[in-house]
């Protein structure tokens, strides 16, 4: 099996990249952003046969480089959206890691040329869940998630009936800002948010973990991945992010996966699923936890989480208009220019002037887009 990576420089990226070398799986193609710089070592050492630069002005700068150093491997560079779909359908495997919603046509071009996926791009799901999920039904590939909560779901439903599954409990670190009070979030700065206590990650998702967006984004993931009604779908703060999400099954059971907060492993069981192969990593040492917390979400320190929960419900475009309209305040916060309580703020009232539309192809999905950039536009930010 050989992969291609797109995000390769993100966060999950590059442990994808490491996940695969030690493994021995081909990388077959990889796919960036804006920096071309990041790529070069990472060209220099995997030598795919593609390279893709989202942003054209950093795939002509790439190009330079290749053309002016003699001994750069023979990768065909490609850019913008046509290159990440290129790369999307070029090896046995796509494993989405991009931000944002510009990994949905990549992750519907793979799914329609029956490629696996292995998905760690949420907003996909978010944006466009109905057609993702329809696609990878038409086309028989199950995809595999990455997300932490969502493979640990996926762990646990291994062999399961879907009849037997009474709910899915979501675990969530409660983020940065967990142990302060609402005065004091209220003043806090992206510098602040960007400590998570738990996991390392890139600076968009950790500042959703802040707001708890991100379980908000997660909530509408489990739901399309699982096809599992919002009703019976559950958040828990647990802050020592150990146990990675749980599922309750109609018996009384519960069953969950356990582990340090560490990314290559449901990377890896994405990559080898359904094998688990061995890895080199410290096992959980249960006498060194020693205690595991769970406590219910507050929405009233974070009411961004209970916003995405009531979008998540209204359906449509909706989720696709909190999520991009999220995307384009967290910028703006980690620029500095508008407050913590601002993102929730304006996503209220967003989420109050947008007309609900459903969507029933890719164009539906942009147009909500492109309202809400537009919204984010005509605020006085
Ligand atoms: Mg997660």
């Amino acid at each position: 099996m050989d992969i291609s990576i797109l995000g390769a420089t993100g966060s999950i990226g590059l442990q994808a990249i490491n996940v695969a070398k030690s493994l021995g799986i081909r990388v077959k193609a990889i796919a960036g952003g804006t920096d071309f710089q990041k790529m070069i070592p990472l060209i220099i050492s995997l030598k795919p046969d593609l390279a893709a630069m989202y942003n054209e002005q950093a795939a002509l700068s790439l190009r330079e480089f290749a053309s002016n150093s003699p001994n750069f491997p023979k990768t065909k560079i490609v850019a913008g959206m046509d290159g990440l779909l290129d790369c999307a359908v070029t090896a046995d495997l796509l494993l989405n890691a991009v931000v944002g919603s510009v990994g949905l046509k990549p992750t519907l071009a793979a799914l329609t040329a029956k490629k696996e996926v292995a998905l760690a791009n949420k907003e996909t799901l978010v944006a466009a869940g109905s057609l993702v999920m329809e696609t990878a039904r038409q086309n028989g590939v199950q995809i595999r998630p990455i997300d932490s909560e969502h493979s640990a779901i996926w762990q646990c439903l291994a062999g399961a009936e879907k009849e037997s599954v009474d709910s899915l409990i979501l675990t969530a670190s409660g983020g940065a800002f967990r142990n302060k009070n609402k005065a004091e979030i209220a003043l806090l700065k992206a510098k602040d948010a960007l400590k998570h206590p738990n996991w390392d990650m890139g600076a968009k998702i950790t500042i959703d973990c802040a707001t708890m967006v991100n379980k908000g984004l997660e909530y509408i993931e489990a739901h399309w991945l699982f096809d599992m009604p919002y009703e019976r779908i559950k958040i828990v703060i647990h802050p020592q992010s150990i146990v990675h999400s749980m599922v309750q099954f109609k018996d009384g059971a519960t069953l969950a996966q356990l582990g340090n907060p560490d990314m290559e492993q449901p990377i890896q069981y994405a990559l080898t699923y359904p094998d688990r192969l061995p890895r080199a990593t410290k096992p959980l040492d249960f006498c060194e936890i020693g205690e595991l917390n769970f406590t219910a979400p507050d929405f009233d320190r974070f009411p961004a989480l209970d916003l995405v929960i009531k979008a998540a419900k209204t359906g449509g475009t909706m989720p696709a208009i909190v999520n991009k309209v999220n995307e384009l305040l967290v910028a703006q916060f980690l620029r500095g220019k508008i407050g913590f309580y601002d993102i929730s703020g304006y996503l209220a009232e967003a989420i109050a002037k947008h007309s609900v539309m459903p969507i029933t192809s890719i164009e539906n999905v942009i147009a909500a887009e492109e309202w809400a950039t537009e919204w984010v536009k005509g605020l006085a930010i």
